[in-house]
């Protein structure tokens, strides 16, 4: 579906260049010659995106644009001011209303078309992100994120120190962010070391190779500046570079020479956004993690676990490795609860689970498969490898009585354990699922074989 850009310009040939260039560009484009029918298309149309003149009849481009933005926050729709003249107050007045781009008229349509795909594909993002964290918030899986802003970093990046000087001198007045200084090859060093700053201003004076544009495709491809805000520096007739800066992933751009206030305003509003999507990606990392894990053992739940184990085992089966299976049950479990009680019973199950945890190898994979059930994978492991294992998690469980605040002399905890071996000599299991199975058939018999004991699958054996 097309993009919709509402321009808002009380002059009509303004409005009909406007026009021109973005239908020539793929968007459907709305137009309106007044503040007031242009907040009345806001709301019947929902524009994608406004492109507003600084001046209009009935109000100037600032006020329409702090009116549109109003109460909206991070998901109003993109403002673009088209400035005439040289007006600097008017530019200021226009960012501290919100607006997300200044452009001056009549506007080349390369800076107008990169500005646009620019601002359309951070509101996408945006939006992206919102959906996922409502899905999340109604689902009551996590919490909104909260609108505390933490103390930002801000990177200056030159070849020319005096440059990012004067910028530091000019930031440390209006913000409370941090503030560095680094070269470019010091910028990358220290994000592929995944110490990332959360904007970076890139200024007009990038000695590496590839310039500017190389290093904006740097950060965005290095861990921890793959998410930041990126501002890029450029003279007025340095517009190609900028268009192109935009196009590789800049987040917006800042005029040289510079003013002050202009570069706090920027700053501060790209460290907003930024701060904005880390907080819904970070709320959605954890609804990830929360639907995968058991929360009393803080272990992988029977959902991950079987999910896991389908993988492992075509994996294993591609590249002709064993792959085996353990099934460990706690012994008496139910006596234990009754002895000593349920709180006592999930401390039990909490002790066993980072027992397990702690002597299996990395590449193993433990959930909680029921009640005081337990499911481990061992990638690559032979039937000696498993039964070593078996003895081992058997006798570490075992080792000493588990002591609890609530017993004062402890509690002894055994468990019994299955194992089935998946493409060992002999192995006639051929899925996950019959792995699982033959798995619980050998528990079986390690219970009946009197406990805190391990059992083979007969096959496997
Ligand atoms: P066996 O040696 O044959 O495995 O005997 P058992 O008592 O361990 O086995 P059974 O299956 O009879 O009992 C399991 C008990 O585990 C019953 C159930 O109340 C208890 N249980 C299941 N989930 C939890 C839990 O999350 N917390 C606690 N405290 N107990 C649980
Ligand atoms: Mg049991
Ligand atoms: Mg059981």
């Amino acid at each position: 579906m097309a993009r919709r850009i509402l321009v808002v310009d009380d002059i009509a040939t303004n409005r009909l260049t406007l026009r021109v260039s973005l239908a020539a560009m793929g968007y459907e484009v709305l137009q309106a010659v007044s503040a007031r029918e242009a907040v009345d298309l806001m709301a019947l149309a929902q524009p994608d995106l406004v492109i507003v003149s600084d001046r209009l009849d009935d109000m100037n481009g600032a006020d329409l644009c702090a009116q549109l933005k109003d109460g909206r926050d991070g998901d109003a729709a993109p403002v673009i001011v088209m400035t005439s003249g040289s007006g600097g107050v008017g530019r200021i007045a226009a960012l501290r209303a919100g607006a997300d781009e200044l452009l001056s008229k009549p506007v080349d349509d390369l800076t107008l078309a990169a500005r646009v795909r620019s601002l359309l594909r951070a509101r996408e993002t945006h939006l992206e992100l919102i959906r996922r964290q409502s899905t999340a918030t109604s689902l009551g899986l996590s919490e909104a994120p909260s609108e505390f802003r933490r103390r930002g970093l801000v990177a200056l990046v030159s070849s020319n120190p005096s440059q990012t000087t004067l910028w530091q001198a000019d930031l440390a007045r209006h913000g409370r962010d941090r503030i560095v200084q680094l070269t470019p090859e010091a910028a990358i060093a220290q994000a592929s070391d995944e110490d990332g700053a959360d904007v970076y201003v890139l200024g007009n004076n990038i000695q590496r190779p590839g310039g500017v544009l190389a290093l904006v495709s740097d950060l965005r491809s290095v861990g921890a500046s793959r998410y930041a805000a990126i501002l890029t520096a450029h003279s007025p007739e340095d517009k190609i570079n900028a268009a192109a800066a935009l196009d590789l992933g800049a987040n917006d751009i800042l005029p040289l020479p510079h003013d002050p206030e202009e570069l706090s305003l920027r700053v501060r509003s790209q460290m907003r956004r930024k701060q904005t999507a880390d907080r819904l990606r970070q709320a959605i990392d954890d609804e990830v993690r929360e639907a995968v894990r058991d929360p009393l053992t803080g272990l992988y739940n029977r959902r991950y676990g079987e999910v896991y184990l389908r993988r492992a085992f075509a994996q294993a089966r591609s590249k002709q490795e064993p792959l085996t299976v353990l099934m460990v049950d706690i012994d008496h479990f139910k006596g234990i609860n009754d002895t000593h009680g349920h709180a006592s019973g999930d401390q039990v199950l909490r002790h066993v689970a980072e027992v397990l945890k702690d002597n299996l190898r990395g590449e193993s994979v433990v959930a909680r498969w029921g009640g005081e059930e337990f499911m481990a994978v061992l990638p690559g492991a032979d039937a000696s490898e498993t039964r070593i294992a078996a003895r081992r998690l058997c006798e570490a469980i075992a080792e000493e009585p588990f002591l609890s605040q609530r017993v004062a002399l402890g509690i002894s905890v055994t468990a019994s354990i299955g194992a089935a071996i998946a493409g060992g000599a002999g192995s006639a299991a051929n899925s996950p699922h019959s792995l699982v199975e033959r798995a619980d058939q050998a528990l079986y018999r390690a219970k009946a074989a009197g406990r805190n004991t391990y059992a083979l699958d007969v096959l496997s054996a």
